[in-house]
């Protein structure tokens, strides 16, 4: 039976092995998707994950749970031999271990794409995983609660500022949803008021969000700057040293904000794992495919290879697209992965392959509770309606009704009872509270000479029983709390 090798299992992958178990005939051939996540992210919804909307276990897809015919391996792929067809896996934790293949699947996707401004890599956190997202939802709630018991000042300002890099849609998103769901918060907060909050996104280029028309995206410029959120276009942030970030404008002029939340949404760049293959990469490092998404050096096409989604390099037959490519996102990604397990399947059987092609159907952003842009071709919608249409498109494009009814049910929850706004920042340090207070083994007694005689037994203990090998919680409160005499107290 033909192995097929799935390498990740974000949207591109899962879709992937989800639609060749529905085509592969039983026996036909045998599915291995491997990622060192358990689950596939649904990115879209990253931004609302980040201001409380959306619970984030319930943004993503348990692979385990949904591929039930796929052998899911939960590790790296850290190099691909395609000459011999064989793989390197590697887990988190054992021996690396080569996994031989019959086809392939390349499906890594992106990673965040910085530059080397100082303190970035440092200070910033991106928006592509669902832990990123989590974290900076209870970063926002937890510098709240730091700053309602701080006078008015720097330091006050500094956890009240929140610093968006890149004016994409990623970008923009996150940073109106993060409004949102600061002014709601200051509800919860009477010694905070709106003006002790403040917004500042920083764009290179002289427009945001390039998918939309430049008419739908001064209106939502406007409706920032309406909401007290500040977008500094034709700037770039120029130092991020301690989370001083200096926003230089395109007339040299620096602006200095200090912020403890600077999220970096500045682009994505194919994932590096590809420099670990021996598969042909184009200047962006993506691997390059043919339309119908089987990888292609030039004009060879390479055997029983295919890639698809954000790490390959996909012709864009509409004649959109940048450069002539699909450009990465979602709506291509889901759609590559359905044609290729169309298309391998049909190779296996000896039948023609069908090419890539799909009208962009254009774009669709939450703002923010209430507030949206739509825009398809010339058509644009923006505020109440659009923000429904994007709710109505991204619930219904979560795969499987078991995510779907999860995310509804958080949104129609927001609704009736409002989000939540515990923070659970703690967790990065789970066991501080249980290690507080645990008890450990007292050190070990150094050896004495034989000759010595051996100590007398501690008071309470049976003649002739051993003393306890370590001390009792109660015990260590008991001497802590009350110290019989001051000098035992010293000794101890
Ligand atoms: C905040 C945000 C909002 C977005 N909103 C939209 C939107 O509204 N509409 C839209 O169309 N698109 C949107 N996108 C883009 C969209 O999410 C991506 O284009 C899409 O996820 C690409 O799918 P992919 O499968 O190629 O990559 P991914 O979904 O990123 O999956 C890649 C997978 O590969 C795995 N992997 C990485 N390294 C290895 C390795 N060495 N071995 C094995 N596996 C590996 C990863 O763990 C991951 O699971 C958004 C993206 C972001 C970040």
């Amino acid at each position: 039976m033909p192995k097929i090798l799935v390498v990740g299992g974000g949207y591109a992958g899962f879709y992937t092995a989800w639609k060749l178990e529905k085509h592969l005939r039983q026996g036909e051939a045998e599915v291995v998707m491997v990622d060192p996540l358990p689950y596939m992210t649904y990115q879209p919804f990253l931004p609302e994950v980040a201001a409380g909307s959306i619970e984030p276990r319930h943004a993503v897809v348990s692979h385990r749970r949904h591929l039930k015919k796929t052998r899911v391996v939960t590790a790296k792929v850290t190099k691909v031999d395609h000459a011999t067809k064989t793989a390197t896996i590697t887990p988190e934790i054992g021996e690396p271990w080569e996994e031989s293949y019959d086809q392939i699947v390349m499906t890594a996707g992106a990673v965040s794409r910085t530059f080397p401004i100082a303190g970035v890599a440092d200070e910033a956190i991106g928006l592509k995983t669902i832990e990123e997202a989590a974290a900076i939802r209870d970063k926002v709630l937890t510098n709240f609660a730091k700053a309602s018991n701080l006078p008015a000042g720097p330091e006050r300002d500094r956890l009240l500022t929140v610093v968006v890099v890149g004016g994409g849609f990623a970008g923009i998103e996150v940073f109106a949803e993060l409004r949102s769901f600061v002014t709601d918060l200051l509800k919860s907060y009477p010694e905070l008021s709106f003006d002790d909050t403040h917004f500042h996104l920083v764009e290179a280029m002289g427009r945001i969000m390039p998918e939309v028309s430049l008419e739908t995206s001064h209106w939502v410029l406007k409706n920032l700057a309406q909401r007290g959120a500040n977008v500094h276009l034709d700037t770039q942030l120029a130092s991020a040293v301690g989370g001083v970030c200096q926003l230089k404008a395109k007339d040299e002029s620096i602006q200095t904000v200090e912020s403890d939340l600077i999220i970096w949404t500045a682009g994505v760049m194919a994932n590096p794992m590809v420099k670990g293959t021996d598969f042909p990469l184009e200047p962006r490092g993506r691997i390059t495919v043919q339309p119908d998404l089987r990888v292609v050096d030039e004009d060879t096409v390479i055997a029983d290879a295919w890639a698809c989604g954000d790490v390959a390099a996909v012709p864009d037959l509409t004649g959109g697209g940048v450069g002539g490519m699909c450009v990465p996102n979602a709506q291509h990604a889901v759609r590559q992965a359905k044609q290729l397990a169309k298309n391998l399947v049909a190779t296996l059987r000896g039948e023609a392959t069908v090419d890539y092609k799909h009208e962009n159907l254009g774009a669709v952003a939450g703002l923010g509770i209430g507030i949206g842009v739509f825009q398809s071709g010339k058509f644009a919608m923006k505020g109440f309606l659009a923000w429904g249409a994007h709710r109505g498109y991204h619930g219904m494009a979560m795969p499987s009704w078991e995510r779907k009814w999860r995310v509804i049910g958080d949104w129609v929850g927001g609704f009736f009872l409002g989000r939540d706004i515990a923070s659970l920042d703690d967790r990065e340090t789970p066991r501080a509270a249980f290690e507080a207070f645990a008890s450990r083994p007292k050190p070990a007694a150094t050896e004495e000479p034989a000759a010595v005689a051996a100590p007398a037994p501690e008071a309470g203990t049976p003649a002739g029983a051993a003393g306890p090998a370590y001390a009792t919680p109660a015990e260590d409160v008991s001497k802590d709390a009350a110290p019989v005499d001051g000098e035992k107290a010293t000794a101890k």
